[in-house]
């Protein structure tokens, strides 16, 4: 039996906030109410200020991330139509396997697992496309797999160089409501995201962003869609309802999750999501002495760590021990790296003493695995990093001084 909070420290679903939940906890409600467009396009509205976008739409589906993915190219595009992408993780590379399924045909860049999208190569590629018969250009923003933010302003910017009128479609499923994330700005046309990592819900809704340049190419898509169809979303959504029975429940929570994120401000959480990162990181690298999946440091992601374990150890062996004698939930390596890394999630409804907790959990559970980790080595720079670092998190007017507590 366990006693105690569990530690969810993989990189989504997330821990839901107590406030999400109670927003949560509600009778199941009538979708075709007369009251009930007053909620949903208020939501769809307030949603394009998550994903920074002044144009176009919000669609969310019942669905995952992986819905998301096939909402964005089963709308824009058709079979036979080539699209790029470059494959550095178990996601960027399951998305062209989905494109594949499509009939897409697929310019695919191979990359090391560990680096970002070859800005180089895209640009390369986009420039040698001289008859435009690239329809799309994919990019994966934050790869869970690895622990790497890609610098999706960059793809826009090799975009325009190339004068390349490409749609420019984007997974945001890690990235979106933790990592700044900018569709207007950096010319995004689909940015695909789900309600379980920053949006700190459960699982169950597929959020798609498309812009007007998306809606105008899903006029002419030929691909098959019934479930995703944007279309059928728009007709109804213009009304304040949806095609089918919607997750009543989940757009409830959705509706706290974006004002819990608008109260904190977007940037604090961005800032947030950098700061407990960055402890984990330094613990990682100055307390473990180990080494970061990502190849540089630009690349290292706010939301996840994909750390590499010498040769000898297996990283599952961590996972596993974290699980059963700590309980805590680490995420193991995926596809090209399992066995080789862990990874943990640093995303959502957390603080400082939460990813101390982690740490403090992981330290353990390598040790039991004999890595040569001293203990506390990780916990200490991490706290060392969150005290120099730490702004008040109330109000309080004055924290007695250590020296004055002494005198009394
Ligand atoms: N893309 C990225 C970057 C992800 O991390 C994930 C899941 O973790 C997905 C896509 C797939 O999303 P889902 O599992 O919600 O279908």
């Amino acid at each position: 039996m366990r006693i105690g909070n569990h530690g969810l420290f993989i990189p989504g679903p997330t821990n839901i906030p107590n406030r999400l939940r109670q927003a949560m906890d509600l009778p199941l409600e009538d979708h075709r109410a007369p009251d009930f467009p007053a909620f949903t396009v208020k939501l769809l509205e307030d949603l394009k200020r998550i994903f920074k976008q002044d144009e176009g739409r919000v669609f969310f589906f019942p669905g995952s991330g992986t819905g998301g993915w096939e909402a964005a190219i089963s709308n824009t595009l058709s079979p036979g139509d080539t699209v790029l992408a470059s494959v550095f993780g178990q996601f960027s590379f399951l998305w062209v396997e989905l494109c594949k399924r499509y009939g897409l045909n697929v310019q695919v860049i191979e990359c090391e697992w560990g680096e970002g999208v070859p800005i180089d190569k895209y640009s390369q590629a986009l420039r040698a496309d001289n008859t435009h018969k690239i329809k799309a250009v994919l990019a994966c923003h934050n790869e869970t797999t690895t622990g790497v933010t890609s610098d999706i302003a960059a793809v826009r910017q090799v975009m325009n160089d190339a004068k390349h009128p490409a749609l420019l479609m984007v997974d945001g499923v890690s990235s979106i409501a933790s990592i700044d994330f900018r569709m207007s700005e950096w010319g995004v046309d689909l940015a695909v995201s789900g309600s379980q990592k920053g949006f700190m819900l459960p699982t169950g809704l597929a959020i798609v962003a498309a812009s007007e340049k998306a809606l105008a190419a899903s006029k002419n898509a030929q691909s098959t869609r019934y479930f995703f169809n944007f279309e059928d979303m728009i007709t109804n959504n213009d009304m304040g309802y949806f095609p089918y029975t919607p997750a009543t429940i989940l757009l409830r929570g959705l509706r706290a999750s974006v004002d819990m994120l608008e109260e904190e401000g977007l940037n604090n959480v961005f800032l947030r999501h950098h700061r407990l990162a960055q402890g984990v990181q330094k613990a990682v690298v100055d307390g473990w002495g180990l080494s970061l999946c990502a190849k540089t440091s630009e690349l290292q992601s706010n939301t996840v760590s994909a750390i590499c374990l010498p040769s000898g150890y297996d990283a599952n062996n961590v996972v596993e021990i974290a699980y059963h004698r700590y309980s805590l939930s680490l995420g193991k390596g995926l596809n090209l790296l399992a066995g080789k890394v862990f990874r943990i999630g640093h995303l959502g409804w957390l603080n400082e003493l939460m990813v101390l907790q982690a740490l403090a959990g992981t330290e353990m559970a390598m040790r039991d695995a004999a890595l040569p980790v001293a203990a506390g080595s990780g916990v200490a720079v991490a706290e060392e990093h969150f005290r120099e670092t730490a702004t008040a998190v109330t109000s309080t007017p004055k924290i007695p001084v250590r020296k004055q507590v002494v005198n009394l």
